[in-house]
């Protein structure tokens, strides 16, 4: 059996029911017809024919979730309801392949749900597997998760078919009509200069459909959103305002069709300590005028909690940056290196002793005046 055939058919006059009929009715009416026309027991050459009608008929309206979604695909459909600028002829209903409407397969809601978003919205059904569309989300995480590689949750809202109307809009119960002004076309004709001109119909906006008691959850629009979490692994050294591409991770692909991928921008906070330089790691970290002018060994600190010892010439400027080898960032590559800047700090309160060591200081080093060089404008 499939789905394009719930329009053609109809169920309950097959079993003999009103469209009311309780599940019980239904269950009795399918015993005593399958009986009737069992190939075993009638060997009228129709009565084949009939008994699969009649299983059919059982197999959609048995089953509480199919008859809910017949229901609705019949009285849409069966209402005259034509597709905005296709050519359907009248009563026989539209011309387009139901296998697109269905499109969700198992899950029937959510094709329909495509099907009045796509109307809705004026996009053009296409035909056969579409890709699913990507999806672009931002996260925000520390300076060492980002160093590191980190598991994250991300959770994702996207537009969906309202859940209480199924993306009809009409409240539930009820079901779109036909727009009475254009009958369901979503077009109508004005005479204009003496040529007929076609515009979408005023009444429903180019729908062909009119909603009498618009769905309170969506408010009539159809629309839903959804929320769903994913597991995202951030690769290690990612940077400030990168994109990552996790594939198949975007909006799911319609019949058959893949899945968008998802986009992940990620941000990342600054850490106390450390910054990035491209894939290596970087740290200022202040020395003495006099380990910088003696030279010295100090420990600076690692991403790891660690330390590591680093070597500073006698006479090092501030501002001088060293490079501490294989003690950046563990990437795939191998782990990327330190770069180390000292700067010179100049205390800010001595004691009177202090200020006059320097001084006597000064005289010894006879250093002189370090402007002597400077001219202005030469
Ligand atoms: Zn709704
Ligand atoms: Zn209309």
């Amino acid at each position: 059996m499939s789905q394009k055939d719930w329009l053609e058919k109809d169920y309950y006059a097959v079993l003999g029911l009103k469209k009311d009929a309780t599940d019980d009715q239904i269950k009795k009416a399918f015993r005593k017809l399958a009986r009737q026309y069992h190939p075993d027991q009638n060997k009228d050459p129709q009565a084949e024919r009939r008994f699969k009608e009649v299983t059919e008929a059982n197999d959609v309206l048995s089953d509480p979730k199919k008859r809910a979604e017949y229901d609705q695909a019949r009285s849409l459909f069966g209402s005259g309801f034509r597709f905005p600028g296709g050519g359907g002829g009248g009563g026989r209903g539209p011309s387009m392949s139901f296998e697109d409407i269905f499109s969700g397969g198992g899950g029937g809601a959510s094709g329909l749900g495509d099907l009045f978003g796509g109307l809705f919205g004026g996009g053009a059904q296409q035909r056969g597997p579409r890709r699913g569309g990507d999806v672009e989300t931002e996260v925000t995480i520390g300076f060492r998760d980002a160093a590191h590689g980190a598991q994250i949750s991300v959770r994702l809202s996207s537009d969906t078919a309202c859940e209480s109307c199924r993306g009809t809009g009409a409240k539930a119960g009820t079901s779109p009509k036909a727009c009475p002004t254009c009958q369901g076309s979503g077009m109508t004709a004005r005479q204009s200069g003496g040529f007929a001109v076609s515009e979408p119909c005023s009444s429903c906006h180019g729908r062909g459909l009119t909603i009498d008691d618009p769905c309170p959850t969506c408010a009539g629009t159809g629309q839903g959103r959804s929320n769903r979490t994913i597991q995202v692994r951030i690769p290690a050294g990612v940077v400030d305002n990168q994109r990552i591409r996790i594939k198949g991770k975007g909006t799911p692909g319609a019949s058959g069709g893949p899945a968008g991928d998802l986009y992940v921008v990620v941000h990342v906070t600054a850490d106390a300590l450390f910054t990035r330089q491209g894939d290596h790691l970087a740290i200022t970290v202040p020395v003495t005028y006099v380990e910088a002018a003696l030279g010295a060994e100090i420990g600076v600190p690692t991403l790891d909690g660690g330390q590591v010892r680093l070597k500073i010439p006698a006479g090092t400027k501030s501002g001088r940056t060293f490079r501490a080898k294989g003690k950046g960032i563990e990437l795939k590559s191998g782990r990327t290196d330190l770069l180390v800047t000292v700067q010179v700090q100049v205390p800010e309160h001595l004691s009177p002793e202090a200020q006059d060591a320097l001084r006597a200081y000064e005289a010894l080093a006879g250093e002189g005046n370090p402007r002597a060089n400077l001219r202005n404008g030469a």
